[in-house]
């Protein structure tokens, strides 16, 4: 059994898949070009959102969006410890602070009632995360925002195609940002991400950022200080031909989380996930709880089973971040949740019988 397989879904559309490559190999064209401006213009319209810019990954997005709204070293930005690094870890890497914010236990997300008391004079923006497939509660984030003239990024990298109160995932703040990493719900063959957003001025800004702030109109003329941060050609047209795919294949994960749901809701102290009702989950990740949660990995890995813990080790007490100063126990709901969860296989293909025996393998566990 595997975790995640990604052979399944490139054998479902071979076919398409193979005729994109191709149609790419055949153009010459391998950086950006046609291939990316339609994705670009097809992601747009998915966010029903006016700019979409490619780049060469979710890190990137997160990291150019940042640099684009202008933040810098000295500034603070708010965000969650249960998180990937990367959304913290790009803050860092602009010389700003990342500033923890305890989450939500139900969604893993950050918890707005908490947002305000770590606001400061240096506050500029807050990344939040929309974990696992589920949004976070964007109008009391965006409320907050509004009244202390914050930026919001929303870090999107797990939740392409969810949606809070009929809004897609990325759309709220004053930009999203989405990952095409290989497991992600819409994944490339490698690495590629991408910036949506309605301003202007920041798609502008990214696209210069993205290229060595090389002027569209002028070669070799730099205008501001940028990167290579290009999506490949390649990965654009494998997108897209996937993005036709993804509303199905969301739904269908979803349906896979409900026959777990269904059948491990009453097993031993199993908190199965919990959606909201103003939300849509794509179930990015299938995550339960349970205190027993070590044994339990332990028992399905004996029954070659796999399963993975996101994430071990809540942000604020990485190595990496030790010179923060947060101590342990300072964000108990993070803290508790690091020690709680377990995300079960969960992709669009995964069979019936595959879930069976998974059910079946924790509703034993729990009997003994
Ligand atoms: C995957 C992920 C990222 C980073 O995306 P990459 O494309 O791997 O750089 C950022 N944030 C979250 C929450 C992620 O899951």
């Amino acid at each position: 059994m595997k975790f995640l397989d990604l052979i399944a879904q490139y054998k479902s559309i071979q076919r398409e898949i193979d005729a994109a490559v191709k149609r790419v190999l055949d153009s010459g064209v391998f950086i950006g070009g046609t291939e990316v401006e339609e994705f670009e213009k097809e992601i747009a319209k998915f966010c029903s959102l006016k700019y979409a810019i490619g780049l060469n990954s979710g890190t990137d997005a997160l990291y150019l969006s940042l640099k684009a709204l202008g933040i810098k070293q000295g500034d603070e930005v708010i965000t969650t410890p249960f998180t990937f690094i990367a959304t913290a870890g790009t803050i860092t890497n602009l010389g700003a602070k990342p500033v923890f914010v305890d989450i939500e236990p139900n969604s893993f997300n950050i918890n707005p009632t908490k947002i305000e008391a770590a606001i400061t004079k240096k506050t500029k923006a807050i990344v939040l995360v929309h974990l696992f497939g589920q949004m976070a509660d964007m109008d009391k984030v965006m409320q907050i925002a509004k009244k202390h003239k914050l930026k919001v990024i929303e870090d999107a990298a797990q939740a392409i195609g969810a949606r809070y109160k009929q809004r897609p995932a990325g759309t709220i703040g004053d930009c999203g940002c989405f990952s095409f990493f290989p497991s992600k719900n819409l994944a490339g063959f490698g690495d590629g991400g991408m910036v949506v957003t309605d301003n202007k001025e920041l798609a502008d800004r990214l696209r210069l950022l993205r290229n060595h702030g090389s002027s569209p109109k002028k070669k070799y003329l730099n205008l501001i200080l940028g990167t290579n941060s290009r999506l490949d050609a390649i990965q654009a047209g494998i997108l897209r031909t996937k993005l036709k795919h993804l509303e199905k294949w969301n739904k269908a994960r979803a349906e896979k989380a409900s026959y777990y749901s269904k059948n491990l809701k009453e097993a031993g102290d199993i908190k199965v996930p919990h959606i909201d009702p103003d939300k849509t989950h794509i179930f990015h990740q299938y995550t339960i709880r349970t205190k027993h949660r070590d044994n339990l990995q332990k028992y399905l890995a004996g029954k070659e089973i796999p399963s993975m813990v996101y994430y071990p080790l809540p942000l604020h007490l990485q190595p990496v971040f030790k010179y923060l100063g947060y101590k342990k126990g300072i964000f108990p709901k993070a803290e508790r949740a690091s020690r709680e969860v377990l995300s079960l296989p969960i992709y669009p293909e995964i069979s019936k019988s595959c879930q069976k025996e998974i059910i079946e393998t924790i509703l034993e566990f729990f009997k003994k």
